[in-house]
């Protein structure tokens, strides 16, 4: 037993590996062969895709936005969790990774729910407001360059419901932003970031220790 969440040893990981995560042929050949090419550590693991597609599925949510897609994976899991009625847009910079995501989102049958921005997630933000879409998301996802994540998060803010939850990654950060000796700028923008969103009374929050730390933020009814 334990009142504070546990560590995870290699052996008890493996465990809830096996009594938790439901994967399916088509994502883990993706997580596979994303693992296979130069930035495949960006890639979420399998528990925290499982979790998201859990989630936007109890919130019943119907359109989402990713800021950072990648190869796709977070992407599938969001929109298998959504279901047929769910929508998401997902906003990257590169043609050669996104064309791994839309191969495999035209293998899962969910390609047509997806719609692909790409350019400066910051822009196709931007262009949403501009465009009448504050207060009409249910779900953003955030997972891009960590200097940007202040302005990806007033951005998603301004366009959710109240009620509406944005789901921010790698806010544990491999565990350095504990280690004050580590000032490299990517740590210094998350602690700064994970501050924020901590003082931030619009929402209600809780970081989670899945993944590379996960915080969610539900803007306020
Ligand atoms: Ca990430």
């Amino acid at each position: 037993m334990s009142t504070r969440t546990l560590g995870l040893s290699d052996e008890l990981y493996d465990y809830l590996m096996r009594v938790s995560v439901r994967e399916g042929d088509l994502l883990a050949c993706l997580r596979e062969e994303t693992q296979a090419l130069p930035h495949g550590r960006m890639q979420i693991s399998p528990e925290q895709g499982q979790f998201m597609r859990l989630l936007v599925g109890l919130m019943g949510a119907r359109r989402g936005i990713e800021i950072g897609t990648f190869t796709g994976y977070s992407a599938l899991c969001i929109a298998q969790g959504m279901g047929d009625m769910g929508e998401l847009v997902c906003c990257d910079t590169s043609e050669e990774w996104t064309q791994v995501a839309r191969r495999y989102w035209r293998e899962a049958g969910v390609d047509h729910r997806l719609r692909l921005e790409l350019g400066p997630g910051i822009d196709t933000l931007n262009r949403l407001l501009a465009e009448g879409e504050a207060g009409r998301f249910d779900f953003a996802f955030i997972d891009a360059d960590k200097q940007n994540y202040p302005a990806y998060y007033e951005r998603c803010y301004e366009l959710l419901h109240p009620g509406g939850i944005i789901a921010i990654d790698n806010t544990l950060w491999g565990g350095a932003v504990a280690d004050e000796s580590n000032q490299e700028p990517s740590t210094r923008a998350i602690r700064r970031f994970n501050e924020a969103v901590h003082r931030d009374e619009r929402v209600e929050m809780s970081l989670l220790p899945i993944g590379d730390g996960l915080t969610l933020a539900r803007r306020k009814i």
